[in-house]
């Protein structure tokens, strides 16, 4: 072919990107494009950590391009007009891109190969290792439950990986725009983000390689420090390659002793949930309307709007859940273990919909992944895939004991704590009283608020049909 588009989407790198590498071979010129969506101004789950880090991401994929002869394209509006224009100009022969998993992405890939004439459209795996019908169960069903999903998806054998682009030859591309900045969708600049970039993100994993995989296993669940990868928005954003990804790590794992191997597994097996919501989410894409397990749909979520902000805003009186809040509010990240915390607090102890909280998440956090998302606020409310049952509830003192029992984490993220013996923080103050001036009390008493959490599911789950149908 003479001249091929590759549409750039959650795939920015030049490294083992599957439908960029298939252009480079199979046509003489490539056009690379990302269109900037427009609706995102306006769209409830848009926010500045989130598109600060895109921006970066785009600003480093123009200077990765430029350095193998190529540059990056920039369009901006409804991506199918956008493509269409573009196609017509240039006389491309195809347009190839990377699939999403998500509705959203899905329905516009639907709509460009139902309106692009005279130009072919060609679709590419590779946000996963493996997607929509590759693990199914032995009757063709999808996997509901984690375990014997990771079981079936280990088994199966992966696609290779290619390497690094070397050279890409680009024509001029009539109508480009400049790279855009938070001011494309209204937003201002706030926090402090980790730099976006395929470099800063292959930085970010061999660190973690080096020094961090090997002890994963045992440090994974304590918030304090970095003690996970922190490549949850590299992945999101496709600047590392799964493929590459799991296959670095299993290359390290080799040379670790037994413990070594078990952590490098454990951190394998979260890489295999980010891909069981994948498909949770291409097979049921309900979940984003709907509770996942139907006994629990229509629930009355009876919290108030003034205790959601005070959850927002970190200002609980719940040391471990105020500390969390405020870390995903001055930096877009959260670690996992209060993503939990928090995610059951707001729905456990203040008993708001869960669905607040996840729109909430997707507005701060830099990962924000739709599947990942939905399907970490489902669990921790009790009704998603293989989710914790909703009497198992989270105590945010026995927690605080168990993940931060010398309070590291939380004197780093409320200041006003800095000087309070740690002791504290693990049980609620015997006189009701604020831990420190400034300090707000606990907003509620967990004792209580777990009853009436069982009193709510009780209630929702004894009104389903048997079959859970309302
Ligand atoms: P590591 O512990 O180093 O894990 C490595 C990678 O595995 C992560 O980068 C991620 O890609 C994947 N992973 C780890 N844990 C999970 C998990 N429970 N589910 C799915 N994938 C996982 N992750 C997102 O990427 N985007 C989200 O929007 C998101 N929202 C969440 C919301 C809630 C309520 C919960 C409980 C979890 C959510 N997670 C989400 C999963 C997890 O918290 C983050 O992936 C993790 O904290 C990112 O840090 P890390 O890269 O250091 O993780």
């Amino acid at each position: 072919m003479k001249t091929v588009i590759h549409w750039f989407r959650r795939d920015l790198r030049i490294t083992d990107n599957t439908a960029l590498a298939w252009a480079a071979e199979h046509a003489e010129n490539v056009i690379p494009v990302y269109v900037v969506s427009d609706w995102k101004k306006s769209h409830g789950w848009t926010g500045p950590h989130r598109q600060q880090f895109l921006c970066e991401s785009l600003a480093s994929l123009d200077g990765n391009l430029r350095s193998i002869g190529s540059r990056l394209v920039i369009r901006q509006g409804d991506a199918v007009t956008e493509l269409t224009k573009l196609a017509t100009e240039t006389g491309a022969e195809a347009i190839v891109f990377n699939r999403d998993p998500d509705p959203f992405g899905r329905a516009v890939e639907k709509r460009l190969v139902a309106e692009v004439t005279g130009c072919e459209v060609r679709d590419f795996k590779d946000v996963a290792v493996f997607e929509r019908n590759e693990v199914l169960t032995g009757s063709g069903d999808p996997y509901r439950v984690y375990s014997p999903y990771a079981r079936a998806w280990y088994k199966l054998p992966r696609p290779a990986v290619t390497g690094r682009l070397r050279e890409l030859k680009t024509p001029d591309a009539p109508g480009n725009l400049p790279l855009p900045t938070l001011e494309t969708w209204g937003l201002a600049p706030t926090g402090s983000i980790v730099p976006g970039g395929e470099r800063a993100a292959r930085d970010r994993l061999s660190a973690f390689l080096d020094n961090g995989i090997e002890s994963y296993g045992a440090k994974r669940n304590f918030p304090a420090g970095q003690t996970s990868s922190r490549i949850s928005q590299d992945l999101r954003y496709g600047l590392l390659s799964i493929r590459e990804t799991f296959q670095r790590c299993e290359t390290r794992a080799v040379e670790f002793g037994s413990s070594g191997r078990g952590s490098a597994q454990k951190f394998l097996n979260e890489l295999v949930w980010r891909e069981f919501y994948m498909q949770i989410l291409w097979h049921y894409p309900e979940v984003l309307e709907h509770e996942f397990n139907p006994k629990y749909r229509g629930m009355k979520w009876p919290g108030t709007e003034s205790d959601f902000q005070r959850w927002c805003s970190g200002e609980t009186g719940f040391p471990f859940v105020d500390a969390a809040m405020r870390q995903l509010n001055a930096t877009g990240f959260m670690h996992n273990r209060t993503r939990m915390v928090t995610a059951m607090f707001l729905t456990k102890d203040l008993h708001i919909d869960w669905r607040r909280g996840e729109q909430y998440f997707m507005q701060q956090l830099t990962d924000g992944e739709i599947a990942s998302n939905n399907g970490g606020w489902q669990w921790s409310a009790g009704c998603g895939a293989d989710a914790a049952p909703y009497f198992r509830i989270q105590n945010p003192w026995t927690q605080t004991e168990r993940f931060d029992p010398q309070g590291e984490y939380i004197k780093e993220w409320v200041p006003e704590l800095r000087d309070v013996t740690a002791r504290l923080f693990t049980k609620p103050p015997d006189d009701g009283r604020p831990l420190a001036p400034g300090y707000p009390a606990p907003m509620v008493d967990h004792a209580v608020a777990r009853e009436r959490t069982l009193a709510l599911f009780k209630v929702t789950a004894d009104q389903a049909e048997p079959d859970g149908v309302r």
